[in-house]
């Protein structure tokens, strides 16, 4: 008798359970808002609760599409409208393969939250950081593995603003092996040798120069130093992209 009421007292925390548990799924997926293909049906504030991206979605998105779905993700990050998403159920759905869709250069600062900058979850976006998001051969073949391997269609090298390795390259830092690091950098800020400023990391100015540069820099030795995604971007399967991000508004500005 007592083993029946703790057996029927589980089912009824069970019932509990299974009513909280839908009833708090339910409500977001009715709303049905824009997925990544842009096709919007009604207009409501409910997040979006996301899937995993499977091959067949991926596959379909040119590199144009990508960069559109990285702008209106920006867009909800800025607006604080993110996607919500059960992150732990995604990675069980994404344990078996991936198929992300770009690849994100980024500096190792800890105030740029990739992912959520772009309102991307498990499973959409491959993210490589280095302080000062430039490419070294270790950088090239994650991206070549991440593009030709496995069909991301865009990389996106996003410098941001305040970047104390910048202005590390820029003040001629020396540390250990930062110094090494730094040098990989200083090409950008000698580009602008003639510059008739102040030349250090206190000239907001020129930091934000040196950021762009690096940037633009970065984007050119992908191509340069790359055969393999040189030929993909010729062959149309692939844009290398430049972005700068607003540490004050979260506001990523892609360049021309
Ligand atoms: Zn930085």
């Amino acid at each position: 008798m007592t083993r029946m009421l703790h057996f029927s007292n589980r089912l009824v925390i069970g019932g509990l359970l299974c009513v909280l548990f839908f009833g708090c799924t339910q409500k977001p997926s009715d709303s049905t808002r824009t997925d990544d293909q842009g096709s919007a049906t009604t207009l409501d504030v409910t997040p979006r609760i996301e899937r995993v991206l499977t091959r067949e979605e991926r596959d379909q998105l040119t590199p144009d599409d990508v960069i559109k779905i990285l702008k209106e993700g920006n867009q909800r990050f800025v607006s604080g409208t993110l996607t919500s998403r059960d992150h732990s159920q995604q990675a069980r759905k994404a344990a078996l393969g991936q198929h992300p869709k770009a690849v994100i250069l980024s500096c190792l600062d800890s105030r740029i939250p990739v992912e959520d900058a772009f309102d991307r979850g498990i499973g959409d976006v491959f993210v490589a950081r280095v302080a000062g998001n430039f490419e070294n051969t270790d950088i090239l073949g994650s991206m070549e593995f991440g593009c030709k391997v496995v069909g991301a269609k865009l990389i996106l090298v996003l410098g941001h603003e305040h970047c104390g390795a910048i202005k590390g390259a820029i003040d001629n830092v020396e540390l250990g092996n930062i110094t090494a690091m730094l040098s990989n950098i200083r090409p950008a800020v000698e580009h602008f040798a003639d510059y008739k400023g102040e030349k250090t990391g206190e000239n907001d100015e020129f930091v934000h120069m040196v950021t762009e540069q690096n940037v633009r820099m970065t984007m050119a030795n992908i191509r340069a130093k790359s055969p393999i995604l040189n030929e993909m971007v010729s062959n149309g399967e692939l844009k290398i992209v430049g972005g700068i991000y607003n540490m004050e508004t979260g506001t990523v500005t892609f360049l021309e």
